[in-house]
């Protein structure tokens, strides 16, 4: 029965693939898009092509006049009813892109400056697109930037190669080397297009210039040739609904609107969708009463306030439970409300659509920050009010992490006015950088509060006294450690007949000389030849004497307690050594500390 209904399949059936293109920034992805877009008056293209809502679609009459300078026999095969280009290029709007943690693209196009080679963005748009299995082309732009290109415009590359003269031939293959070798230190193998026996196996390099157009027809080609290999059967036929929310508008006239990739299926007018009621199709304003994919659709119907950005869109069929599906689209969020930390502490994230909330605690996770609120859209008083939750428990959380959505003017006003820091931006590692600094400055400004708390830990031998009583002069060697003026220091005395520890105070070190040359810090490697240790008492302290309270059989030690453990312990973790740890778990039974 399968296979009669595969047999019954027919070219209607098929779906037309998703593209989309990413890069680094200026690499020429928008350009590239244009160009493709641009119709070829003079030629009298095939029309059709049409700009949808945030994708534009290319039937594959259009796709057949683009590669027609590399089709002169006719023998190519179009098997795919047409191409949907997703309109905003970069790695953002594909993360966006994306149903049930899977990409939505079929295949991307990853475009690569010939002239810069791998650029960070390009390696981030690299793990994406290993991340979500998608199968990916690179274009290698701007070839005409190369020195004496000489320019035939829209022709295919290989033609306009070999009409080059031997330098700019030269430059070509140097910089294509350059490119495939940094793709290897990537682990991937590159080749040009033209020499790739397995798409499986190796990514294709396809030579485009946006202003020429000279291999744009080779990428488009290339494009329809891996999708009809690498699609599998069950990506190429219509079958069950698959649609995804890109945006919520408001449009005058129309009321709320809602724009979607119908990346599988087919809408009807009238359909029951949740979570949403009655249906609209608007297609560039075309009205349609059907719509099949892949197309960007606008959809009107009431209720759509409350549509999110990025979730799912699904029709309710005549034997189901809307409830039921509506308990689906929900499980979604709550995968989402899974990253919410237990302990209650955290930042808020706030961001437009699912997809980027959900690559945003992604990163957050990878990063260790802890998040305690989560949204999706404008960020109101109400999302402040949570956020301002977290000036008692972790001052240096509260805080937002906006990615790409509006503050409102009373939001802005209430954050500055109860001090909550809001983080700004659209690319997720420029947001990531911000609060990164933010923290370290605090951080940074903790330990200046916690540095007369911290003490490091050492253990001196004295070999001479150069004054005796306040303040006391001491000759010494270290033993262990590390000595630091401020550190307060001690000796300890047992007492003969009743064996009872006694722990005496001697005062602060304030101030070190080596050699007639003061010093802040000396460290054990340092001190061979003995360090002068100056120490001064408190006012509460009374004031201790060598020779009489302590003499050159004691051992000093700094006067470390359970407080100042923990002050290395939460401020300066990193700058404790290992040894220092390890002298620090000696001094504490001799210091009686539990
Ligand atoms: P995007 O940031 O990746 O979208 O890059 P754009 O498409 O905005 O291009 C960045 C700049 O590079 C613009 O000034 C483009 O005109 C230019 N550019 C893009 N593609 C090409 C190309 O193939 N050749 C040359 N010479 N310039 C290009």
């Amino acid at each position: 029965a399968h296979e009669a209904a595969l047999a019954a399949r027919n070219k209607d059936d098929l779906r037309s693939p998703i593209c989309c293109i990413l890069g680094h920034v200026d690499t020429g992805k928008t350009k590239l898009l244009d160009k493709i877009r641009q119709t070829n008056v003079q030629e009298g293209e095939a029309g059709g092509i049409t700009q949808q809502i945030g994708a534009t679609y290319f039937p594959v009459d259009a796709i057949k006049t683009k590669t027609a300078v590399l089709n002169k026999d006719g023998s190519q095969e179009y098997k795919i009813p047409g191409l949907l280009v997703i309109d905003t290029p970069g790695h953002e709007s594909f993360t966006n892109l994306r149903t049930r943690g899977s990409s939505l693209c079929n295949i991307a196009v990853l475009v690569v400056d010939i002239m810069h080679g791998l650029e960070p963005q390009t390696l981030e748009s690299l793990r994406l697109l290993r991340d979500r299995k998608t199968p990916f082309i690179v274009a290698l732009n701007k070839i005409d930037r190369m020195y004496g290109w000489q320019a035939f415009p829209d022709n295919d590359f290989r033609d306009s190669l070999a009409k080059q003269s031997r330098a700019v031939q030269r430059e070509f293959e140097d910089r294509t080397q350059k490119t495939i070798l940094a793709f290897a230190e990537q682990g991937l193998n590159a080749v040009l297009y033209y020499d790739n026996k397995s798409f499986a196996r190796n990514v294709s390099l396809v030579p485009t210039s946006a202003i020429t157009g000279e291999g744009i027809p080779d990428m488009i080609m290339l494009l329809v040739n891996l999708t009809q290999q690498r699609m599998s059967d069950r990506l190429m036929y219509l079958s069950e609904l698959e649609c995804t929310v890109l945006e919520v508008k408001v449009i005058e006239g129309l009321g709320t609107t809602i724009d979607v990739v119908l990346s599988n299926g087919i809408l009807h007018e009238g359909d029951r969708i949740v979570p949403l009621r009655e249906l609209r199709i608007k297609s560039a304003y075309v009205h349609h009463s059907e719509v099949k994919a892949a197309l960007g659709v606008k959809i009107l119907a009431p209720d759509l306030e409350k549509a999110i950005a990025g979730s799912r869109l699904m029709v309710v069929g005549p034997d189901d439970d809307e409830d039921e599906l509506m308990d689906e689209i929900m499980s979604d969020l709550t995968t989402l409300m899974n990253a919410i930390d237990k302990s209650g502490r955290g930042v808020c994230v706030q961001a437009s659509t699912l997809g980027s909330l959900e690559a945003l605690l992604e990163f957050l996770k990878v990063s260790k920050i802890p998040v305690s609120g989560i949204n999706i859209g404008p960020v109101h008083q109400k999302d402040i009010k949570r956020a301002a939750t977290m000036l008692e428990k972790a001052k240096e959380l509260a805080c937002i992490l906006c990615f790409d959505v509006p503050v409102d003017k009373e939001a802005e006003r209430l954050a500055e006015e109860m001090g909550i820091r809001l983080f700004k931006a659209d690319i997720i590692y420029h947001l990531f950088d911000a609060f990164t600094a933010y923290n370290a400055e605090i951080t940074e400004a903790k330990r200046r509060d916690a540095a007369p708390q911290a003490v490091w830990p050492c253990r001196l031998k004295i070999i001479a006294a150069f004054a005796k009583r306040d303040p006391i002069i001491l000759g010494v060697d270290i033993l262990d450690g590390t000595l630091r003026v401020g550190t307060p220091l001690c000796v300890i005395k047992v007492d003969p007949e009743t064996q009872k520890k006694e722990i005496i105070e001697l005062g602060k070190i304030t101030s070190l000389e080596i050699n007639h040359k003061t010093q802040e810090i000396v460290k054990k490697s340092q001190g061979g030849g003995g360090v002068a240790v100056k120490i001064e008492h408190a006012v509460y302290q009374s004031a201790k004497m060598f020779g009489r309270h302590f003499d050159d059989k004691d051992e000093i030690y700094s006067r470390i307690t359970r407080q100042s453990i923990d002050v290395l312990k939460t401020s300066f973790k990193e700058d404790v050594s290992t040894e220092e740890w390890l002298l620090i778990k000696a001094l504490k039974p001799r210091l009686n500390i539990q």
